[in-house]
């Protein structure tokens, strides 16, 4: 399928399952995940009206992130015009993310999607103020099907780790949560833990806490993004059904 049908058929799909569910369009953020897709992709993604994208691996985010903002003309004033489009590309993390490498993403990504420990979180604090970014703002990954291999916080953590966010004096923020369900090949599948996710932040939204303003439910995934919209996601990460297989 060419490129342009594939962002059309999701594009049709998304507003099916908003119309399903008596949602808008507007409530629900497409990021193109573009992780292992090449840099050319990523343009002719842009150039269909796609402007927000997920990355999984720190040092390709900051690889990426450079070329195009070079090559779009960000860095050069004299093109910068021709090219001032390229101004509203937002970078999303989205996979494990270890301390060393916090320093490619912090200041690149508008929003991380995958934060999991206190660790993280003082790493990420840490960057901000040596760089003077502005607050960092991220998401946390809940791991619901409690998989040792996975990363994501516990359900029982989730609370505490929501509550740290007050130590960090708004340089980190968190706007809501983020899942991976289990492995499968039924989209159905996912839909409990769609569900888990939805009530965690409703029962938290509950609770006031500094720099902590649950409002994002970032779920849904090629395969299943179509039951997360309708299970009230705010965000769908959507690669190979936008881009094709991964290299
Ligand atoms: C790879 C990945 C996606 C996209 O997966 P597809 O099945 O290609 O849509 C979404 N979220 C995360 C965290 C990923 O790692």
């Amino acid at each position: 399928m060419h490129f342009s049908q594939s962002i059309e058929q999701v594009r049709n799909r998304v507003q099916e399952a908003c119309q399903r569910s008596g949602r808008s369009p507007e409530e629900v953020k497409l990021i193109a995940v573009s992780k292992k897709q090449s840099i050319e992709s990523i343009r002719a993604a842009y150039s269909l009206g796609l402007h927000d994208f997920g990355e999984n691996y720190a040092q390709e985010l900051r690889d990426k992130s450079s070329v195009l903002s070079e090559n779009l003309g960000l860095k050069d004033e004299l093109s910068a015009p021709r090219f001032s489009e390229a101004l509203s590309i937002k970078w999303h993390f989205l996979g494990p993310l270890q301390r060393n490498k916090v320093r490619y993403v912090v200041g690149t990504a508008c929003l991380i999607h995958s934060v999991d420990r206190l660790s993280l979180l003082e790493a990420i604090t840490e960057q901000v103020r040596k760089k003077n970014h502005s607050p960092q703002e991220c998401l946390i990954e809940v791991n619901l099907g409690e998989e040792s291999q996975k990363s994501g916080c516990s359900l029982q953590a989730l609370p505490g780790l929501l509550d740290t966010f007050a130590h960090f004096g708004g340089d980190v923020r968190c706007l809501g949560l983020m899942c991976i369900p289990p492995m499968h090949t039924k989209a159905e599948s996912s839909r409990p833990y769609f569900r888990v996710l939805r009530e965690l932040l409703r029962k938290e939204q509950a609770i006031p806490r500094p720099y902590v303003n649950l409002r994002e439910l970032s779920m849904g995934m090629s395969l299943d993004y179509e039951v997360a919209i309708e299970e009230g996601a705010t965000m769908i990460r959507v690669g190979t059904a936008l881009f094709g297989k991964r290299a």
